[in-house]
């Protein structure tokens, strides 16, 4: 069962146990590509359902149940893992109802050990860093990668490295950090620049470099679309809505839908929309412009976990666009903050880029592009508590330009049980 990296622009190829990123002969950007033909008519849905359930290693991971479609050939010795995935599939009609749909499905990736699905790409990436012998990982970060590779780091024994902005990090994602023991380092620079800043610092130092532009992240981030299916009975929805930052998880999420496709594991492929915030969307604006003359941001969003104006993975996000029928959409920092209000309120709750699901979906049933009885599967990529500034702003009417639309205002009373009972009367 082998693995090859595959250049996704020119026939170029590189061994897996290669230290690479992106293509030396063109520049591309780097797929691994399994060889599906030995194994392919082994992987059923009986194959994953036996697995459900079932206590030991890796099989118990909601990544790594799938590791036929994941990383076939990886030694489970080498695997390292903290039972990722396995996350909560909910249908949620009061939520659908705010969206002006009968009802939405909310895959809820919050619920991941590290609270957001990074995870599910680092226990590969890790596990690949493993595999190649390396003793030092890093990561550029808004905040989730650095949790999760700081995380994952520390169970496989290496020296998690991160590099941070030193302003506007939610305080959640600086507290796991800083916790799990990474070496954390504040640099006056964006996300965008830290990302450069990473990859020629590792390069110099023999580091392994763990953002989504190394294709092993988003082999596992595959994996969301894989359990999603198994959790509708590989009923393949008519829309997967999701927030874009960097765009690994887009990427991701084409790979695995066409693959899927590809063994058998469903028969049609869902249209993808991906939704960036206003004031971080180059995707956003080349997929308007028909894709022509691609212009970086300067990105700014309350939804720090997308506040990203150079996504790395551009090139593979328009590929599942392509592949999937799929396009884009922006939605305002008011829109994000009421949809996370209304996500929040049903007692799930998410951080702020995650309610770009349900605020994209709003407005592409007010736009008439998704129809009311069409079935909606939205993407939480991060959980509640991640980001308590925006959600405890929002609700006490302190954040500058947002109107707390669906305030849950605190009440004050003195020790007066008179007081009290008129409160709550
Ligand atoms: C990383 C992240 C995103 C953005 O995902 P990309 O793969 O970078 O597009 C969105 N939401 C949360 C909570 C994240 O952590
Ligand atoms: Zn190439």
């Amino acid at each position: 069962m082998s693995s090859i990296l595959q250049c996704m622009d020119c026939p170029q190829q590189y061994p897996i146990q290669r230290v690479i990123y992106t293509c030396e002969a063109c520049g591309g950007l780097l797929d691994v590509k399994h060889d599906f033909s030995a194994i392919g008519k082994t992987i059923t849905p009986g194959l994953f359902d036996e697995r459900l359930g079932t206590f030991g290693a890796p099989y118990n991971s909601g990544v790594w149940r799938y590791k036929e479609l994941v990383y076939p050939g990886v030694d489970d010795q080498l695997v390292v893992s903290r039972m990722e995935g396995n996350t909560n599939l909910y249908e949620l009609p009061r939520i659908g109802a705010y969206a002006g749909l009968d009802t939405i499905f909310l895959k809820h990736e919050g619920e991941n050990p590290t609270g957001s699905f990074k995870d599910r790409g680092m226990t590969t990436g890790v596990t690949q860093a493993k595999a190649l012998g390396m003793e030092r990982v890093a990561c550029a970060s808004t905040g989730n990668t650095s949790a999760s590779l700081a995380s994952y780091a520390a169970r496989a024994n290496m020296q998690g490295i991160i590099f941070l902005q030193d302003q506007k990090i939610a305080l959640g994602k600086l507290a796991q950090g800083i916790a799990f023991g990474a070496t954390c380092l504040q640099i006056n620079a964006d996300f965008d620049r830290n990302m450069e800043l990473v990859q020629l610092v590792a390069e110099r130092l023999g580091i392994y470099v763990l953002n989504s532009v190394n294709p092993f992240r988003l082999e596992g981030q595959k994996s969301i679309m894989f359990e999603a299916l198994q959790q509708l009975r590989w009923q393949a929805p008519d829309w997967i809505v999701l927030p874009g930052g960097n765009l690994g998880n887009s990427s991701a999420f084409g790979k695995g839908l066409l693959e899927m496709f590809e063994v058998g594991l469903i028969d049609r492929l869902p249209r993808l929309a991906i939704v960036q915030a206003e004031g971080a969307n180059p995707l956003y604006r080349y997929f308007r412009a028909g894709f022509k003359n691609f212009a970086p941001v300067k990105a700014d969003t309350i939804a720090t976990a997308i506040k990203i104006g150079n996504p790395v993975n551009l090139q593979k996000a328009i590929r599942t666009l392509e592949w999937t029928r799929g396009l884009v959409e922006e939605v305002s920092d008011q829109q994000i903050m009421d949809a996370k209000a209304v996500i929040d309120s049903v007692g799930i709750g998410c951080e702020p880029a995650s309610a770009c699901s349900v605020a994209g979906t709003k407005k592409l049933v007010e736009r008439g592009i998704i129809k009311r009885g069409d079935t909606v599967l939205g993407v939480l990529t991060g959980h509640v508590l991640k980001d308590p500034e925006a959600t405890i702003g929002y609700h006490a009417d302190q954040i500058e330009g947002i109107a707390p639309s669906y305030r849950n205002q605190m009440l004050r009373a003195k020790d007066d049980i008179d007081e009290i009972v008129r409160l709550l009367n």
